[in-house]
């Protein structure tokens, strides 16, 4: 049932049947990706050449169920062939999504043509404790100074959307591009596992960029829906690394003639269940997400509670996975031991006692006090 992460792309859309037989080989090179923590880079000009990196987002306007359900399916795909190549996707479709709702049209237009050419983008936001990202006008230009921390594609990216603190103390967006006196560091202490996604620091002091480099006005990142409701496609990618999961975990059972054991298949159904549930929780919050006619309060405490149940479902597949696959799920080399490294590295995201707290109290609010 390797199909279970894809039954919700139309058979008819070419560029998911073409990124699907990607994801064979993805899976064969993720091993000694991971070994050397070396960046995909064959696997990146592969979703080049079939279209990936430019499909037409949500966001554009269009079509916008269809421009969903295709992106869904493509973030799942790639997660699904390594998780790390899933989040550069992710990375470069969110960084896309931002100049798509907030960039002129002069910016969009660039970013499209680079995009088409295979040029990578990242989303670059987190701040270090100290020594963070900060923008200073010096005549017509913007003078930078400061670091930010896990970036994704360090190194790797062709143009980054970072944020920068104003001397007003705000949050202003910027497009930069790569290779003007930037420095990509590796982070002090190395991530445990997405060791592909090459998530480093990079230190822009002494960088100046143009006008033309703004993103929006400041404020913009933070503005809802958009910042909460982004949440859907990293959840599309780690129920991709689920999909992964599951079938490694089958085809061992399966090869060691363990299946059909009835603990075996208990822990199986409801890994799958787990699998299901993820599913569906990806399809409805990235519909929730991009449909412009939904309440943004709702939106975005719906994409949270997906997001932490994604995050559940995942993990329970995580610790059933390794009860069924013993020892062997613990050990490098095993594709389970990497999976489930990148996936339980990147479920790591941003405030989830918040995110679930405040769908909470959203969803709480909305029943009345008079309810039978
Ligand atoms: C593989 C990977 C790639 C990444 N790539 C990028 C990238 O390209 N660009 C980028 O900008 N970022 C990136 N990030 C960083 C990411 O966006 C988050 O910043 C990061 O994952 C947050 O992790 P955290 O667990 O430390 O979060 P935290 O928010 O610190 O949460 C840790 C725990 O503390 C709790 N908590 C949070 N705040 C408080 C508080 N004030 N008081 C008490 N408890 C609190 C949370 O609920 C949670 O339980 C990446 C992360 C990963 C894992």
């Amino acid at each position: 049932m390797s199909g279970g992460c894809m039954r919700d792309r139309d058979p008819s859309h070419d560029l998911v049947e073409r990124v699907a037989t990607l994801v064979p080989e993805m899976r064969r090179r993720a091993a000694a990706l991971d070994e050397d923590a070396t960046f995909p880079t064959e696997d990146m000009i592969a979703l080049r050449q079939v279209g990936a990196l430019s499909i037409p987002l949500p966001a554009d306007g269009g079509h916008q169920d269809e421009a969903t359900d295709l992106l869904a399916s493509l973030l799942t795909l790639t997660g699904s062939g390594n998780l790390s190549i899933g989040r550069l996707f992710e990375a470069h479709v969110n960084a896309l999504h931002l100049l798509a709702r907030y960039g002129t049209a002069a910016q969009r237009s660039a970013a499209r043509k680079a995009a088409a050419m295979g040029e990578l983008h990242a989303l670059w936001v987190t701040d270090p404790a100290a020594g963070a990202l900060r923008m200073t006008p010096v005549q017509d230009r913007w003078r930078m100074d400061g670091v930010k921390m896990f970036c994704s594609g360090a190194g790797h990216v062709a143009h980054a959307v970072v944020t920068a603190a104003l001397e007003s103390g705000e949050q202003q967006m910027a497009i930069v591009p790569m290779g003007q006196g930037e420095q990509a560091k590796l982070l002090p202490g190395q991530l445990q596992g997405m060791r592909s996604a090459v998530t480093g620091m990079v230190d822009f002091s002494g960088v100046e960029v143009g006008q033309e480099a703004l993103l929006g006005r400041p404020g913009d990142y933070l503005r809802e829906p958009d910042f909460s409701c982004g949440a859907w496609r990293g959840s599309a990618v780690a129920f991709g690394g689920v999909c992964a999961l599951l079938d490694v975990t089958i085809k061992d059972l399966r090869a060691r003639d363990r299946m059909n054991e009835p603990n075996q298949l208990a822990r199986l159904g409801h890994a799958m269940i787990a699998r299901e549930t993820s599913r569906l929780w990806v399809r409805n919050a990235a519909r929730i997400a991009e449909d412009k006619r939904v309440e943004p309060r709702e939106a975005v405490a719906y994409v949270g509670l997906a997001r932490i149940a994604v995050e559940s479902a995942c993990l329970d597949v995580m610790r059933l996975t390794q009860r069924s696959l013993g020892l062997s799920a613990f050990r490098r080399g095993h594709p389970a031991e990497r999976i489930c490294r990148d996936l339980g590295t990147y479920l790591r995201q941003p405030s989830p006692d918040e995110v679930l707290s405040e769908a909470a109290s959203w969803f709480g609010h909305r029943v009345p006090h008079d309810a039978p």
